[in-house]
């Protein structure tokens, strides 16, 4: 079978000939359609300092997909051979506190697919039957293979109850553009996304943000003036990863104001812990998908009519993987699509 495998000797991927994984006991065999590109495959791909350190390379990438079930570990039942499926990326040690007390997203030491063992990029693969979602009837595996990324903007827009509030989304990633029909559906009265990136800004508004705004320009007191807001953003989700997001989140929000942080800093960065205490700020920290409530709230979102499809921006087969990472490094792109099977 084909699989983008990262070998240690520099960037870049390469589509080679490997065999295809045979499934355990408790495993079950996929043959992979459609994948996504996200953040973690280009630092892999850019071969950082973090990949460096951390994928045991060689290694076969990727962790957002679909697929068809192709093959059952003799200990798997309850699924069909031919479901499409996507799969948690989170392979949880079951061992830990949380993971023992049924709190399998705090998971102590998570391995991650693509990252620590055997990934999607790949015409099949295995993975843990704990970890196989089984999609409802008729989803379009485009839409399957975007679970995991909107499993990220479910679990941050849903941290807080956000009906009647005003939210400030900031970063129009994948992930921050997901988040906007989810908090729409979730009953939010204003959506206001900030982003430096005027295409991705352009998105925002089709995936129904009420406004956006260039953080380089922007007048936030005007922004909020017109949208009727008197005090700041109720709820904040920070998804974006830049310090100067999370500043002109302290600037902006109500005293009492809740914020969900999903972006990773590259780097520490100093905050005005003053603002947080005096406006009496509560601070969350979002990290992958609850399992499986996350999951279990995306296939209802999905099936209530919220829609996603905006955000796919390309899609390539995977002989063009070098386009694809390339137009996900160009910036005017947001959800990257490699096909797999027909
Ligand atoms: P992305 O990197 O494609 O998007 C980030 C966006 O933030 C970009 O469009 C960028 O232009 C914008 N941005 C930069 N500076 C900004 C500022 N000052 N104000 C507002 N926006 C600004 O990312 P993505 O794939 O959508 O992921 C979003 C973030 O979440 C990233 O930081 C990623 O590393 C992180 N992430 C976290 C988890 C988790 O489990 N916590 C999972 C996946 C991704
Ligand atoms: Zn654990």
């Amino acid at each position: 079978m084909r699989a983008l495998v990262k070998h240690p000797d520099g960037p870049g991927l390469t589509l080679e000939e490997v065999p295809v994984p045979e499934p355990g006991p408790d495993e079950v065999l996929i043959r992979v359609h459609t994948t996504g590109i996200c953040g973690t495959d280009l630092h892999i791909y850019e071969w950082d300092d973090w990949a460096r350190s951390t994928v045991p390379a060689p290694m076969t990438v990727g962790h957002e997909f679909s697929g068809h079930i192709a093959a059952l570990g003799s200990n798997v039942k309850g699924f069909e051979i031919g479901e499409l499926v996507s799969a948690e990326g989170h392979v949880v040690c079951g061992k830990c506190r949380n993971c023992l007390a049924g709190r399998r997203h705090l998971c102590k030491e998570p391995r991650g697919l693509g990252v620590d063992i055997p990934g999607a990029f790949a015409d099949y693969v295995v993975v843990p039957k704990q970890n196989v979602w089984r999609h409802v009837e008729g989803l379009d595996p485009e839409i399957a293979a975007l679970f995991d990324p909107f499993g990220n903007a479910v679990h941050t827009a849903l941290a807080f109850p956000v009906l009647g509030e005003d939210v400030l989304i900031t970063g129009a990633g994948p992930i921050g553009l997901m988040a906007i029909p989810v908090v729409r559906k979730a009953g939010a009265r204003n959506v206001v996304v900030s982003d430096p990136n005027e295409f991705r800004r352009s998105l925002a508004m089709e995936m129904g943000a009420t406004v956006t705004v260039d953080p380089t320009t922007a007048d936030w007191k005007t922004v909020q003036g017109e949208l009727g807001m008197t005090e700041g953003f109720d709820i904040a989700l920070e998804m974006s990863g830049s310090r100067y997001a999370m500043a002109d989140i302290l600037a902006n929000t109500v005293h009492g104001a809740r914020v969900a942080l999903l972006g990773i800093p590259s780097d520490p960065y100093p905050i005005d812990w003053s603002t947080v205490i005096f406006n009496m700020l509560t601070i969350r920290g979002i990290y992958g998908r609850e399992m499986y409530d996350t999951w279990y709230k995306m296939n209802i979102l999905i099936q209530s009519g919220v829609d996603i499809s905006p955000v796919i921006s390309h899609r390539f087969s995977a002989e063009e993987y070098d386009r694809a990472f390339a137009a996900v490094r160009g910036g005017d792109a947001a959800k990257v699509l490699l096909r797999w099977a027909d």
